[in-house]
């Protein structure tokens, strides 16, 4: 682009300014440069889409899905995610009215705040968390307020430590179990007393349960929304990117009282119209076939999940032995290094790259963030060489 005489930067509204890039792709830009990098840094699944998914999606095309959907998305899809809620969860939506589908989580979260928030309205967010939590809440003109869980409490929050940040302005109270970065999840015993703070200060939960289903061992996944009296006061959000390895077809959805799904939907109306056609096809495949393929993927996960945990523990590194999602968050602070400091020689000496764990709030330093979605050859090439690097480049 041509020089220009305009201060660009003078002219982006104040809200935009305030925020900065998320602090994940900052390293994948260096790794990107370099050769023979194992990276344990992507938060996405790296399985192609299931085939028969595809193959939906294929014939979709070729009977004419082309067109517009409604604002709220295909009814047959809008009645598969009720169906599943009502199997799952014994949780009832209802297609016409309680349910929006949306270009993935990060558009439902970003309509959700938009649709809630007053210029001032404060969200407690525990940390660490999904990078898009806090800035969503500051784009929509509200104030992201940090809770830190902490590595001793599985990183599970407790109605306790949520209680010490409640203010007259708090509005919303946003969770992410299971959680992006640290693998913890939340079980129905804890969820009680975070109902009962919820219900207390009369706050609205937006729940974003984008990894509930990748959950491992005993413990089944505790959807919020599922909790005596919680439907009300929940905006539920999921998608398929992560369950059935759909990052790229930007599909997820938003379900809750129907005022809250037409504010949305407003939102969405103006601003996106509706999610991609071709894959809302994909999506209802998904629902009605794909539990087979997404069952395969989480067995993988699994295996995976205690090759790195194993070996990251046999290293001397503390970590929490994740409970969900693709992550691991292993306390690095005997390494002598920060956490950006961490992340910057493992790639440049061993070239692993992995994300600080600062990406994910203040309290995530001193930790780093493994994805073991990638495969677990990688992962024991990786651990070698997070092995050399804590016995030759220590601080
Ligand atoms: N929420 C969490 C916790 C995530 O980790 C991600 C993606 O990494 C998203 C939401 C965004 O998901 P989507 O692909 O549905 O926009």
């Amino acid at each position: 682009m041509a020089e220009t005489s305009i201060d660009w930067n003078e002219r982006l509204s104040t809200s935009v300014r305030s925020i900065a890039p998320s602090g994940i792709r900052k390293f994948f830009d260096i790794a990107a440069k370099m050769e023979d990098v194992i990276s344990l840094g992507v938060g996405e699944p790296d399985f192609v889409t299931p085939w028969p998914i595809r193959e939906s999606c294929i014939y979709g095309l070729e009977q004419g899905y082309t067109s517009y959907t409604a604002n709220r998305g295909l009814i047959e899809l809008r009645q598969e995610i009720a169906n599943m809620y009502a199997r799952e969860y014994d949780l009832h939506y209802a297609p016409d009215t309680d349910i929006l589908v949306t270009v993935g989580v990060s558009e439902a979260m970003d309509l959700a705040m938009r649709a809630l928030l007053e210029p001032g309205d404060e969200v407690l967010i525990p940390e660490p968390c999904y990078v898009s939590y806090a800035a969503c809440t500051t784009l929509a003109g509200g104030v992201p307020v940090a809770v830190p869980a902490k590595l001793e409490n599985e990183f599970r929050i407790t109605a306790a430590e949520l209680e010490q940040y409640v203010t007259p302005k708090t509005k919303v109270l946003l969770i992410g179990y299971p959680n992006n970065p640290t693998g913890a999840i939340m079980t129905r015993q804890d969820f009680e007393q975070i109902a009962d703070f919820a219900e207390q200060h009369d706050l609205i939960v937006i729940s974003d349960e984008i990894y509930g289903a990748l959950t491992y061992g005993d413990e089944p996944h505790a959807c919020f929304a599922a909790m005596p009296r919680m439907q009300e006061r929940t905006v539920l959000l999921n998608g398929f990117s992560k369950a059935y390895a759909m990052t790229g077809w930007r599909i997820g959805y938003a379900m809750g009282n129907p005022a809250i799904i037409a504010a949305m939907t407003k939102i969405h109306q103006y601003t996106m119209l509706c999610a991609p056609v071709t894959a809302q096809v994909g999506a209802i495949e998904a629902l009605r076939h794909g539990e087979k393929a997404r069952l395969k993927m989480l067995h993988e996960y699994d295996r995976r999940r205690r090759l790195i945990y194993d070996g990251l523990t046999k290293l001397g590194l503390t970590c929490f032995e994740p409970k969900g999602a693709f992550y691991i968050f292993p306390d690095i602070t005997s390494s002598g290094y920060t956490s950006d400091e961490f992340a910057e020689q493992l790639l440049q000496t061993e070239h692993v790259a992995l994300v600080p764990g600062t990406a994910f709030g203040a309290c995530g330093e001193g930790h780093v963030r493994c994805s073991y979605a990638t495969s677990i050859d990688k992962i024991s090439e990786a651990l070698t060489r997070i092995e050399h690097f804590l016995k030759h480049h220590k601080k």
